[in-house]
């Protein structure tokens, strides 16, 4: 509990203390000779040292022409009932309400706390070791590209970077919502945010730090907020319309109807005079304000998606704004992406065939001509040649997207691509039966042959596709690049719905609006893509989702849902994590909006009092934040 959360807890209690006595009191249950006026001050100070920063609050709301909310409707309310002689119930609804504004405040930042101990990544310092050997701790952000950072078991990594000596273990469960310590050593990325476990690293960082994982990662969750949802947006504004309607509504009550009787005398019998009917008819009307106070569903919808997008992003799915979480939970039709979503990315040659070339001769080239590129067949290639290559002897290179690359190896022509590059450039090829991957090379203009590579699986996608449809996705269709027999085992493997071969990126971008068309009524389309050349499809569907993007910043620039690990499971995942915060959502509206609508007909006939009236009110509001709260826990889903 926070200061201020002591303070009212101390008023609420003092309060409480005075007015228990007082209320029994009022109420003849014990009997005191004491004259009117001085219970009337004697309930004042229960009253006034629990609600007095709520009357402060609506001064200077008056003062500032703002004056309808909340506790506006509330001291309206309770000021009216004491001054009606309702001492008890005024002080008591003044004394409730602050219990409810308590727990909220109480709740809300719990959750918060919750949520920014997820997100603990913000590094406060980096070390850089002084030429005596020293280490001098500076402000990461003063640290330049390229210099050589250590960090200590225990530390964390504050600017990403690159391993030159040490080997440790590194915890990333921030980052990737992953438990299991990642092994690292020298020449491996490590990526700011993580932390250090157990040996001491020394990293030549590669970004400056804002450039760096963890302050991406944190301005994305940080500008989340702002990005409203419609069924925030349609609160706030409704708020706004909503209350000076309630106002003038309670106003017409306390009115109309006793002037109505006082002109006609239909039902003045049931008065023994007119100043009890108008006393009637005021409390009425302060009964009706507060049951007309809509803090349950103001209070508990942002909560609700804060604490979604916060349950989330510890499971390692980031989700750039409320509105998203909205679509996402939406979605019926997921497309993806083939290399590097549904699989590794990380291609094994299985074949050399017909080459004039020797075998090792023909991959030097194709590692030669892959240097430059971070495509996973590129990354693939240079892996399987295994040395080092000197990228100096590369020059006019070219990389087509969806065709390969052209470029010069020692001065002669070398093009290392699929069937459409060899096409386009004119070069006849030989057909391969093999299933995979085809590398066809041409070196100097003449074929020279091709390299068969294939992909292995993701672990979980065929998990994740049952997952999908059980979750109600109707269609999984793969959009790939690649060769029309690869496309067609993948999808009959991990069981997708559809898939579509051979397509450059622009005809990626074609498939989607063909199937966004396709998506009638209230369907939405996602579309996981790896963020390799599939950013302007990203951007061009309902939802992008951009898969093990951490580090890539197209994709986390083009998403607007980040999986910071490249596990297909957490599509799912992030699918029943939106729909079961927009259920609670939906939940807390209809219960907050059926609990009021019934008492405000049980108070507009005078069958609930203000008692009635508060109970239920903090009683929704309690029930509707801890609802919300629900949100946070997504782990199991
Ligand atoms: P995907 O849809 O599987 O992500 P891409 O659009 O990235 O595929 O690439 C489609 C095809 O283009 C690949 O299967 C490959 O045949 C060819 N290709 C793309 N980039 C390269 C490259 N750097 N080297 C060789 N071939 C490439
Ligand atoms: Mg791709």
């Amino acid at each position: 509990m926070n200061k201020k959360q002591k303070n009212l807890l101390i008023r609420i209690i003092i309060a409480t203390v005075f007015f228990i006595p007082l209320y029994l009191i009022s109420e003849d249950i014990v009997h005191v000779d004491m004259p009117k006026w001085a219970l009337i001050l004697l309930f004042l100070i229960p009253y006034l040292t629990v609600g007095y920063d709520i009357i402060r609050k609506v001064l200077l709301g008056i003062k500032n022409g703002k004056m309808f909310d909340e506790c506006f409707l509330m001291t309206v309310a309770t000021i009216g009932a004491i001054a009606l002689g309702e001492y008890g119930e005024g002080v008591a609804v003044m004394l409730l309400y602050q219990v409810g504004e308590l727990f909220q405040s109480y709740a809300v930042g719990k959750s918060r706390k919750n949520i920014s101990e997820l997100m603990d990544i913000r590094p406060d310092y980096a070390n850089i070791e002084k030429e005596d050997g020293t280490l001098e701790r500076v402000d990461p952000d003063e640290v330049e590209v390229d210099t050589v950072i250590v960090v200590q078991p225990g530390e964390k990594v504050p600017i990403d970077g690159v391993i030159v000596e040490g080997s440790s273990a590194l915890n990333t469960a921030a980052l990737t919502g992953e438990s299991k310590p990642r092994e690292v050593g020298v020449d491996d990325t490590v990526l700011s945010g993580s932390i250090n476990i157990s040996g001491v690293l020394k990293i030549r960082t590669t970004a400056q730090f804002d450039e760096s994982t963890a302050s991406k990662i944190l301005d994305l969750v940080e500008n989340a907020a702002s990005r409203k949802s419609k069924s925030e947006n349609f609160i706030s504004k409704f708020a706004r319309v909503y209350t000076p309607f309630v106002c003038y509504a309670a106003l017409a009550l306390a009115l109309i109807p006793p002037l109505f009787i006082m002109l006609t005398k239909i039902g003045m019998a049931n008065y023994a005079s007119i100043g009890a009917l108008w006393r009637d008819w005021i409390l009425r009307a302060c009964t009706f304000l507060v049951i007309s106070c809509p803090c349950a569903v103001v209070i508990s919808i942002p909560l609700s998606f804060f604490a979604g997008i916060g349950g989330a992003s510890n499971q390692g799915i980031l989700i750039k704004g409320s509105n998203y979480l909205e679509t996402l939970s939406e979605v019926t039709t997921v497309a993806f992406d083939k290399t590097g979503t549904i699989t590794k990315g990380n291609f094994e040659v299985t074949a050399v065939h017909h080459s004039p070339l020797d075998e090792a001769k023909l991959m030097e080239y194709a590692a030669l001509a892959e240097c430059h590129s971070s495509h996973p067949i590129s990354l693939s290639l240079q892996k399987a040649y295994g040395k080092k290559v000197d990228p100096t002897r590369v020059t006019d290179l070219e990389e087509i997207s969806g065709h390969g690359i052209v470029c010069k190896v020692d001065g002669t022509d070398v093009a290392v691509g699929n069937e459409k590059l060899m096409n386009r450039l004119g070069i006849p090829f030989h057909h391969c039966h093999h299933i995979g991957t085809i590398i066809h090379m041409a070196v100097a203009g003449e074929y020279a042959g091709h390299i068969v590579i294939s992909d292995e699986m993701k672990e979980h996608s065929k998990e994740a596709m049952i997952k999908l449809k059980k979750a109600g996705i109707e269609r999984t269709v793969m959009l790939t690049g690649d060769a029309e027999a690869v496309a067609k085992q993948v999808a009959a493997e991990v069981g997708l719905t559809e898939y579509r071969a051979e397509l450059l990126p622009q005809d990626k971008v074609a498939c989607v609006e063909a199937l966004l068309k396709e998506c009638t009524g209230n369907k939405k389309l996602a579309f996981v893509g790896d963020g390799i050349n599939d950013a302007p499809v990203l951007s061009r569907a309902d939802i992008g989702i951009a898969m093990g993007a951490l580090g890539s910043d197209a994709a986390i620039e083009a998403a607007d849902i980040v999986l910071m690990d490249d596990d297909p499971l957490k599509i799912p995942k992030a699918i029943k994590i939106s729909r079961k915060c927009l259920g609670i959502v939906k939940q807390n509206i209809a219960f907050a909006l059926i609990v009021k609508a019934i008492c405000l007909v049980l108070g507009a006939l005078g069958m609930a009092n203000m008692w009635v009236a508060i109970i239920a009110d903090v009683g929704v509001m309690i029930l509707a934040v801890l609802n919300a709260i629900r949100c946070l826990f997504v782990k199991n889903l």
